[in-house]
Protein backbone atom coordinates (compact mmCIF):
# COMPACT_ATOMS: atom_id res chain seq x y z
CA UNK A 1 0.00 0.00 0.00
CA UNK A 2 1.30 3.64 -0.55
CA UNK A 3 2.22 5.74 1.73
CA UNK A 4 0.08 8.43 2.93
CA UNK A 5 1.03 11.93 1.29
CA UNK A 6 0.45 15.12 2.60
CA UNK A 7 -1.49 17.06 0.07
CA UNK A 8 -0.01 20.05 0.80
CA UNK A 9 3.84 19.59 0.26
CA UNK A 10 3.17 16.08 -1.15
CA UNK A 11 5.52 14.26 1.49
CA UNK A 12 4.91 10.80 2.78
CA UNK A 13 3.27 12.30 6.23
CA UNK A 14 5.89 11.32 8.40
CA UNK A 15 8.47 13.40 6.41
CA UNK A 16 5.69 16.53 5.82
CA UNK A 17 7.60 19.22 5.82
CA UNK A 18 5.09 21.63 5.96
CA UNK A 19 5.98 23.33 9.49
CA UNK A 20 9.20 24.19 8.56
CA UNK A 21 7.16 26.37 4.97
CA UNK A 22 7.24 30.26 5.48
CA UNK A 23 4.46 32.43 3.93
CA UNK A 24 6.46 34.92 2.86
CA UNK A 25 5.55 38.13 1.36
CA UNK A 26 6.83 39.36 -2.20
CA UNK A 27 6.33 42.69 -4.37
CA UNK A 28 7.77 40.65 -7.14
CA UNK A 29 5.40 37.87 -8.50
CA UNK A 30 6.97 34.47 -9.20
CA UNK A 31 5.31 32.58 -12.02
CA UNK A 32 6.83 28.80 -12.38
CA UNK A 33 6.34 26.84 -15.41
CA UNK A 34 7.25 23.50 -14.56
CA UNK A 35 7.69 20.43 -17.36
CA UNK A 36 5.27 18.11 -16.39
CA UNK A 37 8.84 15.04 -15.87
CA UNK A 38 9.17 17.45 -12.70
CA UNK A 39 6.56 16.57 -10.92
CA UNK A 40 7.65 13.11 -9.59
CA UNK A 41 10.99 14.42 -9.01
CA UNK A 42 12.20 13.90 -5.38
CA UNK A 43 13.29 16.84 -4.88
CA UNK A 44 10.28 18.89 -6.53
CA UNK A 45 11.97 22.11 -5.34
CA UNK A 46 9.72 24.57 -7.29
CA UNK A 47 6.61 23.19 -5.52
CA UNK A 48 8.58 24.44 -1.71
CA UNK A 49 9.00 27.75 -3.85
CA UNK A 50 5.17 28.65 -4.85
CA UNK A 51 3.88 27.15 -1.34
CA UNK A 52 6.62 29.48 0.65
CA UNK A 53 5.57 32.69 -1.22
CA UNK A 54 2.23 34.67 -0.85
CA UNK A 55 2.74 36.00 -4.44
CA UNK A 56 3.85 32.74 -6.45
CA UNK A 57 1.78 30.32 -8.68
CA UNK A 58 3.05 26.81 -9.98
CA UNK A 59 1.64 25.67 -13.24
CA UNK A 60 2.63 22.06 -14.75
CA UNK A 61 2.24 21.55 -18.06
CA UNK A 62 4.07 21.75 -21.92
CA UNK A 63 2.24 24.15 -23.60
CA UNK A 64 0.48 26.57 -21.37
CA UNK A 65 -2.65 27.76 -23.52
CA UNK A 66 -3.83 30.52 -20.98
CA UNK A 67 0.27 32.01 -21.13
CA UNK A 68 -1.24 35.74 -22.27
CA UNK A 69 -3.41 35.95 -19.19
CA UNK A 70 -1.17 34.45 -17.20
CA UNK A 71 1.55 37.31 -18.11
CA UNK A 72 -0.67 40.10 -18.71
CA UNK A 73 -0.32 41.07 -14.56
CA UNK A 74 -1.05 44.78 -14.40
CA UNK A 75 1.41 46.51 -13.18
CA UNK A 76 3.94 44.04 -13.22
CA UNK A 77 7.34 44.04 -15.76
CA UNK A 78 7.52 40.37 -16.95
CA UNK A 79 11.11 38.79 -17.02
CA UNK A 80 11.98 35.50 -18.03
CA UNK A 81 15.38 33.48 -15.41
CA UNK A 82 17.04 31.77 -18.02
CA UNK A 83 20.22 32.13 -18.86
CA UNK A 84 22.33 32.47 -22.41
CA UNK A 85 23.77 35.13 -24.71
CA UNK A 86 20.65 37.32 -24.45
CA UNK A 87 20.45 37.28 -20.92
CA UNK A 88 21.16 40.46 -18.59
CA UNK A 89 21.92 40.42 -15.04
CA UNK A 90 19.03 40.56 -13.03
CA UNK A 91 20.66 43.65 -11.17
CA UNK A 92 20.42 45.21 -14.16
CA UNK A 93 17.38 44.63 -14.80
CA UNK A 94 16.21 45.78 -11.45
CA UNK A 95 17.87 48.99 -12.02
CA UNK A 96 15.12 49.57 -14.62
CA UNK A 97 12.26 48.83 -13.01
CA UNK A 98 11.62 52.46 -11.38
CA UNK A 99 9.77 50.47 -8.62
CA UNK A 100 7.49 49.02 -11.02
CA UNK A 101 7.19 45.33 -9.25
CA UNK A 102 8.80 42.56 -11.78
CA UNK A 103 6.61 39.40 -12.92
CA UNK A 104 9.49 36.80 -12.73
CA UNK A 105 8.99 33.93 -14.73
CA UNK A 106 10.96 30.38 -14.01
CA UNK A 107 10.75 27.76 -15.96
CA UNK A 108 11.22 24.50 -14.10
CA UNK A 109 13.02 21.44 -15.04
CA UNK A 110 16.64 20.33 -16.94
CA UNK A 111 18.17 22.41 -19.17
CA UNK A 112 16.60 20.23 -22.37
CA UNK A 113 12.84 20.35 -21.19
CA UNK A 114 13.66 24.21 -19.87
CA UNK A 115 14.33 24.71 -23.55
CA UNK A 116 11.43 22.84 -24.69
CA UNK A 117 8.99 24.67 -22.78
CA UNK A 118 10.39 28.17 -24.52
CA UNK A 119 9.65 26.15 -27.88
CA UNK A 120 6.10 25.38 -27.28
CA UNK A 121 5.47 28.81 -25.65
CA UNK A 122 6.81 31.52 -28.16
CA UNK A 123 5.48 34.29 -25.82
CA UNK A 124 7.92 32.85 -23.12
CA UNK A 125 10.91 33.12 -25.70
CA UNK A 126 10.26 36.25 -26.27
CA UNK A 127 9.96 37.57 -23.08
CA UNK A 128 13.27 39.85 -21.92
CA UNK A 129 16.08 37.37 -20.19
CA UNK A 130 17.53 37.82 -17.23
CA UNK A 131 19.85 35.66 -15.08
CA UNK A 132 21.77 35.54 -11.83
CA UNK A 133 24.81 36.69 -10.37
CA UNK A 134 27.87 34.51 -11.54
CA UNK A 135 29.50 32.12 -8.97
CA UNK A 136 26.74 31.41 -6.66
CA UNK A 137 26.77 28.20 -5.35
CA UNK A 138 23.93 25.94 -4.20
CA UNK A 139 24.17 25.81 -0.07
CA UNK A 140 24.13 22.69 -0.37
CA UNK A 141 27.74 21.01 -1.33
CA UNK A 142 27.90 17.14 -1.52
CA UNK A 143 31.20 16.79 0.85
CA UNK A 144 33.07 14.52 -1.41
CA UNK A 145 32.54 16.46 -5.27
CA UNK A 146 31.05 20.00 -5.03
CA UNK A 147 28.48 20.40 -7.61
CA UNK A 148 29.31 22.91 -9.81
CA UNK A 149 27.59 25.61 -9.04
CA UNK A 150 24.23 24.84 -10.14
CA UNK A 151 21.50 25.80 -8.15
CA UNK A 152 17.68 24.22 -7.16
CA UNK A 153 15.11 26.15 -8.53
CA UNK A 154 14.07 27.07 -4.76
CA UNK A 155 17.90 28.43 -4.42
CA UNK A 156 17.61 30.43 -7.49
CA UNK A 157 13.64 32.06 -6.73
CA UNK A 158 15.40 33.07 -3.33
CA UNK A 159 18.60 34.53 -4.94
CA UNK A 160 16.59 36.28 -7.31
CA UNK A 161 13.77 37.92 -5.12
CA UNK A 162 16.98 38.87 -2.81
CA UNK A 163 18.66 40.67 -5.99
CA UNK A 164 14.97 42.81 -6.94
CA UNK A 165 14.21 43.14 -3.30
CA UNK A 166 17.56 43.95 -1.42
CA UNK A 167 17.84 44.21 1.14
CA UNK A 168 14.82 42.06 1.98
CA UNK A 169 15.95 38.51 2.82
CA UNK A 170 14.78 35.25 1.12
CA UNK A 171 16.53 32.56 3.05
CA UNK A 172 13.69 31.34 4.95
CA UNK A 173 12.39 29.61 1.93
CA UNK A 174 15.53 27.34 1.58
CA UNK A 175 14.50 26.10 5.41
CA UNK A 176 12.17 22.68 3.79
CA UNK A 177 14.65 22.74 1.32
CA UNK A 178 17.94 21.58 3.61
CA UNK A 179 15.36 19.57 5.54
CA UNK A 180 14.55 17.45 2.39
CA UNK A 181 18.05 17.53 1.22
CA UNK A 182 19.24 15.86 4.63
CA UNK A 183 16.50 13.31 4.35
CA UNK A 184 17.13 12.65 0.95
CA UNK A 185 20.94 12.36 1.11
CA UNK A 186 20.16 9.74 4.69
CA UNK A 187 17.96 7.88 2.55
CA UNK A 188 19.40 7.16 -0.55
CA UNK A 189 23.24 7.31 -0.42
CA UNK A 190 25.13 10.19 -2.14
CA UNK A 191 26.10 8.14 -5.25
CA UNK A 192 22.26 8.07 -6.35
CA UNK A 193 21.59 11.25 -5.13
CA UNK A 194 24.21 12.59 -7.39
CA UNK A 195 23.18 10.31 -10.56
CA UNK A 196 19.71 11.69 -10.28
CA UNK A 197 18.90 14.73 -8.87
CA UNK A 198 21.66 17.24 -9.78
CA UNK A 199 21.38 19.41 -12.57
CA UNK A 200 23.89 20.25 -14.75
ZN1 LIG B 1 3.07 18.78 4.35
Amino acid sequence: MPRPHCPRCDRPLDHCLCALIPRLPSRTRVLILQHPSEVRHALNTARLAALGLNNAELRVGERFEDLPALLAQPGYRPCLLFPGEAAQPLAQFAAQLDGQPALLVVPDGTWRKARKLLHCNPLLAALPRVTLADGLQSRYRLRKAPMPGALSTLEAIASALETLEAPARFDALLKPFEALIDGQIAAMGEETFRRNHLRD
